[in-house]
């Protein structure tokens, strides 16, 4: 089995360098990281190549999927792997509600891994839709053409929509629902030893007190922390409990 996986999403958090260079720092000391566990900070792109550490992965929040051009504002995976960046989350529901689509998400699914970034590709209904169609057409269209050893690479963020800084967690039965789905929508794509093998996070207003059921009776292999992540002591709690398991 992978490693728990467990990765920090500052979106476009703190307000200054000085701010995240200090969350970087108590996270990095504070932490108790067994040989099982890996953690991956997602800060802004700007400080990526600023915030170095032995203990702590980097990640980036998106990319583009060309490789250079008229792309005013966006950033390739090449640029990322030139900066040493290891993962990207792709698909995450707060850039598909600024109109990122199933089509664009393969996109970048494809040029990141073809680019040697590791993708986390996150997945998730709205309150109002039937999750299980959502969850396999999201999974379908990302990983379309993508192959079963490049598979290998992709960590999938389960995150409902309703769940994301809401306070209003996934219940640990509905997360263990959604990873049962997502392993037969994988096994149906692939096989079932690369849908068992692939990491399944889950992502939704993840506390310290909510985090240990997502791995104890879910089913999942580490979490996507948002608002959680930008606090160092409850972050390092997290990472702290869910490691030792
Ligand atoms: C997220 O942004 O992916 C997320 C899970 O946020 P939060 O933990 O704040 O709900």
């Amino acid at each position: 089995m992978s490693k728990t996986l467990i990765v920090a999403n500052w979106k476009m958090n703190p307000k200054s360098f000085k701010d995240a260079a200090k969350l970087f720092e108590m996270v990095e000391k504070n932490v108790k990281l067994s040989k099982d566990a890996e953690v991956v900070v997602c800060p802004p792109f700007l400080w990526l190549r600023e915030l170095r550490s032995k203990k702590l992965s980097l990640g980036a929040q998106n990319c583009h999927f060309q490789m250079s051009g008229a792309f005013t504002g966006e950033v390739s995976s090449l640029m990322l792997t030139d900066a040493k960046v290891e993962y990207v989350i792709l698909g995450h529901s707060e850039r598909r509600q600024m109109g990122e689509t199933d089509a664009q998400i393969n996109l970048k699914v494809k040029t990141a891994l073809k680019d040697g970034l590791k993708p986390i590709l996150c997945i998730g209904e709205k309150e109002d839709e039937e999750i299980n169609l959502v969850l396999e057409r999201q999974i379908t269209q990302a990983l379309e053409k993508i192959t079963a050893s490049q598979l290998e690479q992709v960590a999938i963020a389960y995150e409902p929509v309703w769940a994301i800084g809401t306070g209003k967690a996934c219940s640990a039965d509905n997360a263990l629902s959604a990873t049962l789905f997502i392993r037969r929508i994988l096994t149906k794509l692939y096989s079932r030893f690369l849908a068992e093998k692939t990491p399944i996070l889950y992502g939704g207003s993840v506390s310290s007190e909510n985090c240990a059921q997502y791995l104890d009776r879910s089913g999942m292999n580490g979490l996507l922390v948002g608002g959680a992540s930008l606090d160092a002591d409850q972050f390092v709690k997290i990472i702290n409990t869910v490691s030792k398991r």
